[in-house]
Parts: structure tokens; C-alpha cells; sequence
């Protein structure tokens, strides 16, 4: 007997009437044999589909960005009074309060926060307020207080606690040197952002530990809501690998997370093989290491992204990256020799053209077959790189959210610093796709909002840029493709998830409103319910 069949659903490829058996966490049948189950769920004509690869996220500080505030709406005193204090009165046990994506114009036209319009909101608990550019914060007295700002300003170098005309600090800190002691105070500590640059934290409280792994739990419960079973997290470091392994042999995470440890310039030899050791480790329950990830540049609004040409408005300068050409094929070859696989973040064309440069050095060295190491991001192509992409099997892990205009993005100051010749070169799903590059769809969350629905829509909608700019637009079977198997295959498990097929696991999803209506509205679809190995992860059936 089969322990759950699914009637009467529709299959999201195509809308085909569909039944699917389950056993032992499995896909034992699709459509058709005997109809004797455990239990059995009637789909009532939604839409049955493989569950979602989030192939590109940071589960730990978007898990921390969930207990924030955000403010991106709010433009004057009273608006944000009141959603302080809605938000803060469920909240009276966290040591610090904190909003984020403020705009400067958060209490009025003209007028910037301090410490007193902040105490008036909230007297008692530390309130923290984060700009939306992460450059500034106001902090109420009581924060002040507790980071030691208010007996003693530290002198720090390209930061600035702000005075009033009283001598003592008026709230407004300025730069992550003023910012950081504010951080500490907040449950996590700022222990959320240190595996992106490849960084530990020092001693860590019991206390901390759990409210870490809270935070790391509340993020894999939102991805389940989100129908996505698999979470590619890009910033391990040796602490989450701990926190994640003990979660892991607990039974604890409801989704399968893979979670490749971060390399960085600045380590040392000791460091990196400590790295690739633990990248070797074997998977634990739904947790799987096997990969790395570096960064070879950075991103075009700050002029970091490494391009081939140079920047409109900065002749002769073209970015710098973030490892020596040398440095980096070393690591790619010592990798790729351990079997490892290797993402690397990639904005611009430079930076594409260097790791594609190590990844075929690589592949020279060891001769690996199929190690499909990825590209992340890859907002910038240069033409004569797309057939060495696909030749060498590379994958492209990209975020349809981030294109400029595409989910409430604004097109400026990005396009301009991009360049008009190049428009056409950005972004590049479709020219990928149809050079047979395996495309991988994620959000980079909390960079962008989780929701695949969000990004499915802006992958569906995206508008050209100006007339002369290829579209890239993918059909929404493509789209689907690479938020389930492509994903599962960037990840090098399609013979296990991806797909809805006898003998792979049972990571379902079923979906409320008709996923065609996407183009049209991110808000067509929800998920109903979602299946990790046949457990139900997410249910609004059942309640
Ligand atoms: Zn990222």
C-alpha cells in the first residue's frame, strides 16, 4: 500500500489531469496503477509541480532580516511611531529592536531622525533604524547607552558617531565602524554576515547559539511556505556548518539545504584546507556540503564589478578582482581535484572571463568529467564567452529579480554605469539557454524577496531596456525548469529531485491559482502545500 496519493491535480508543465503515489519518501507512480493509500489528498484541481531550488540564498541572515522591521514605506513621525511600536509589542523580549530599508525622509521632508524623536517611540528597549543604503542607523538613547556610545565616542576611522549641540551623540551613526557595536546587541550578534566574507565568530553563548539557530530555522520554515525544498545556502563558513550538522542530525530542518563554504582572499593556507575539509564532509540527514564558493567581484553600482571594458564614466578603469588570476586557479585545481564544486560570484563580463579562465585551467589539471562549477549571477556577458561557458559545462546561477526595473528595481544609477553598448549583453537567460548553458533561478534573499512567484514573474515580464536590446525572456516551462530541475541539477541531484517522476524523492508542491496567470501577477499562485521526502512542510489543506 502506498502511503499518500494525490488526486485530481493538474500538472504545472503542462495542465494535464495528474495523480501521483508516494512510498517511503518517494515518487512511486505517476498517474495510472492501484488507488490504495494511507491516506489520500484530493487535489481538488490545483497545480501539482516538483517543489522549488532556491539555488542562490543566505538562509542565516535572511532567517535575522525576518525578526527585522521594514520600513522601506514609511515617510513620516507618525507612520513610523506606529509601526514601531505594533511591531516592538510582541517583541518586548529582543535585546534590540531594528528596522531596516529606512529612507532618509523616514520622519518628514527635510528632517533626519535622532535619538530623542526615537525615545519618544520607544523609551525602555534598544531601537536600532538602518538606512536603506546600509551606509547610516539611528540608534534611541537606550541603544547608545548599551554599546557604551553615551559615556565614551570612540574615535573610528571612516566612521562617525554623530553629536548633537549637547556634546553627546545625537543617534545618527554613520559606516559599519559606528554601526557594528549596534549589531552586537541584536540577538545573532552580526554573526548572520560573517560567512559571506569568509569570516568566524569569536566565542559564542549557548544562548546566542540557539537564537542562531532559531534565526536558521525561521528562514527554512518560510522557504517551505515558499514551496522551495532545496536552499543553496552561499555563505557557509566552519560556524554554520556546525550549527547546520546539529540541526541536521536532530531531524530538525524541515528542507534539504546544501551549504558550500566560503573562500576568501585574505585566508591563509591553514584556513583554506580547513575550508575544503569540511566542503569534503559527507551529507548529514538533509544537510550536503560538496561545494565551495568565492567572489571575484563585486557589483556595478559601486563601480566593483571587474568588465572587460571600461567603465562610461571612468575611462581606463575596468574594476579589479578579487583574486589573483594565479591565486585563483590554484584553488579552482585544488578544488576540482577533491571533487569539489566551485560558485563563484560574477557580476561583470571581467570577472565571468577570469573564473571561466580558472575553471578550464582547472579542468585541464584534473581532467574532471561533469563538475559542473557555476557561475553566480553573471549580470554581464561578453559575447565571445557564451560557447566557452557551455563548452565547459558551466552553470549559470542566476536571480530573475535582480535585473534593473525588474521587481520595482530602479533602472538608474545601474544602466548608465553599465554602459548603452552593453545593455545587450546583460542579464543573459535566453543567449545562455539557447547555447545549451544550464540556467539555475534563485533570489539572493534577503538581497531580494524569497518568493519564487516574484522572481517567476519578473523572469516572465522582464521589458528590454531600449529597442536594439535582445529579449530574454524565457517561455514559463523554462522558467519553472530552472527553479526545479535545473536547480536540481546545478546542485548534481536531478536523478533525486526536480522532476516529477517515478523513483525520485517526494518534494511536492501544490499550487493555488493557475501558474500561466504569473505573467499577468505574482499574486496569481500561492502554494497550498508543500512535500519534503512526503512530509508535509507547509499545509493550508489540512487546517
Ligand atoms: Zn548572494
Amino acid at each position: 500500500m502506498d502511503d499518500l496519493l494525490i488526486t485530481n491535480a493538474r500538472r504545472i508543465a503542462d495542465g494535464a489531469p495528474v495523480s501521483v503515489a508516494l512510498r517511503e519518501g518517494l515518487i512511486a507512480r505517476v498517474n495510472g496503477g492501484p488507488a490504495e493509500a494511507a491516506r489520500v489528498i484530493d487535489a481538488g484541481g490545483r497545480w501539482l509541480g516538483a517543489a522549488f531550488v532556491e539555488s542562490h540564498l543566505h538562509i542565516f541572515s535572511g532567517g535575522v532580516a525576518l525578526n527585522r522591521l521594514n520600513l522601506a514605506h514609511v515617510h513620516d513621525e507618525a507612520t513610523l511611531a506606529a509601526e514601531v511600536r505594533t511591531w516592538a509589542e510582541t517583541r518586548t523580549d529582543l535585546p534590540l529592536i531594528c528596522g531596516y530599508a529606512a529612507n532618509y525622509d523616514l520622519v518628514g521632508e527635510g528632517r533626519r531622525p535622532d535619538r530623542h524623536i526615537l525615545d519618544a517611540i520607544l523609551p525602555e528597549q534598544p531601537l536600532f533604524i538602518v538606512s536603506t543604503d546600509l551606509h547610516a542607523g539611528w540608534a534611541n538613547t537606550a541603544a547608545l547607552r548599551a554599546c557604551g556610545f553615551m559615556d565614551a565616542v570612540p574615535d573610528l576611522p571612516g566612521a562617525e558617531v554623530v553629536l548633537g549641540p549637547d556634546g553627546l551623540p545625537n543617534g545618527e551613526l554613520r559606516e559599519n565602524g559606528a554601526m557594528d557595536p549596534v549589531y552586537a546587541l541584536d540577538q545573532n550578534g552580526g554573526r548572520e554576515n560573517l560567512g559571506i566574507g569568509g569570516h568566524e565568530p569569536g566565542a559564542v553563548t549557548e544562548a546566542a547559539r540557539a537564537a542562531d539557530k532559531a534565526a536558521i530555522l525561521d528562514a527554512l520554515k518560510t522557504c517551505a511556505a515558499h514551496g522551495i525544498t532545496l536552499a543553496v545556502n552561499m555563505d557557509g563558513n566552519l560556524y554554520q556548518a556546525r550549527l547546520f550538522t546539529e540541526l541536521a542530525q536532530a531531524d530538525l530542518l524541515p528542507i534539504r539545504v546544501s551549504l558550500p563554504m566560503t573562500l576568501a582572499p585574505g585566508q591563509d593556507d591553514a584556513r583554506i584546507a580547513a575550508l575544503l575539509e569540511a566542503a569534503g564532509r559527507p551529507p548529514v540527514g538533509k544537510l550536503s556540503f560538496g561545494r565551495v564558493k568565492m567572489f571575484m567581484d563585486g557589483v556595478f553600482d559601486t563601480w566593483t564589478a571587474l568588465r572587460t571594458d571600461d567603465y562610461p564614466d571612468r575611462p581606463g578603469f575596468r574594476g579589479e578582482p578579487l583574486f589573483a588570476p594565479a591565486r585563483f586557479a590554484e584553488i579552482c585545481i585544488r578544488a576540482d581535484a577533491a571533487g569539489l564544486q566551485i560558485a563563484t560570484h560574477c557580476v561583470g563580463d571581467g570577472a565571468v572571463r577570469a573564473v571561466v579562465d580558472g575553471y578550464e585551467l582547472a579542468a585541464k589539471a584534473n581532467g574532471r568529467l561533469d563538475a559542473r562549477h557555476r557561475i553566480e549571477h553573471l549580470d554581464m556577458v561578453h559575447p565571445d564567452d557564451v560557447a566557452r561557458i557551455a563548452d565547459l559545462g558551466i552553470i549559470a546561477s542566476m536571480q530573475p529579480v535582480h535585473p534593473p526595473g525588474s521587481a520595482g528595481l530602479p533602472l538608474e544609477p545601474t544602466i548608465s554605469i553599465m554602459g548603452r553598448n552593453r545593455w545587450r549583453d546583460t542579464f543573459p537567460w535566453a543567449r545562455l539557454k539557447s547555447a545549451g548553458v544550464g540556467l539555475a533561478f534563485g533570489t539572493d534573499w534577503p538581497v531580494s524577496p524569497l518568493s519564487p512567484m516574484v522572481a517567476i514573474h519578473a523572469a516572465l515580464t522582464r521589458r528590454a531596456w531600449a529597442e536594439d536590446v535582445p529579449d530574454q525572456r524565457l517561455s514559463l516551462a523554462d522558467v519553472f525548469s530552472a527553479y526545479t530541475a535545473g536547480g536540481a541539477r546545478a546542485d548534481h541531484r536531478e536523478a533525486q529531485l526536480g522532476r516529477l517522476e517515478p523513483g525520485l524523492a517526494a518534494d511536492l508542491i501544490l499550487l493555488d491559482g493557475d501558474p500561466r496567470a504569473l505573467m499577468s501577477s505574482p499574486d496569481a499562485c500561492s502554494v497550498a502545500l508543500t512535500l519534503c521526502a512526503r512530509r508535509a512542510v507547509h499545509d493550508t489543506l489540512s487546517g
